[in-house]
């Protein structure tokens, strides 16, 4: 089941990257760049970044030691507790 995200949200809604609008059809795709986004596990959608093809080499392992460790503090939260208090009040 996909979350609903009402037309008025959807309006304000930017890739992370290029900061432009996001097209919506099965799921969202910049206009510009291409990205996609679609949902977690949980059922929420994510617009988190992927790997980040501009940066060098050295900053792409930070980068993913960084995320790495996002990812990590942010499973530490029961599924539940994500989708009822954190994010969905806020696109509600
Ligand atoms: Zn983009």
């Amino acid at each position: 089941m996909k979350p609903i995200i009402s037309e008025e949200i959807r309006r304000l809604l930017a890739c992370p990257q290029c900061k432009l609008p996001l097209r919506y059809d099965e799921g969202y795709t910049c206009v510009a760049c291409g990205r996609t986004f679609g949902q977690t596990p949980f059922g929420s959608w994510d617009f988190t970044m992927r790997y980040p093809e501009f940066l060098a080499p050295s900053d792409r392992r930070r980068w993913r030691a960084g995320q790495d460790a996002y990812e990590g503090w942010f499973k530490t939260f029961p599924p539940t507790m994500i989708m009822r208090s954190s994010f969905a009040s806020e696109i509600w």
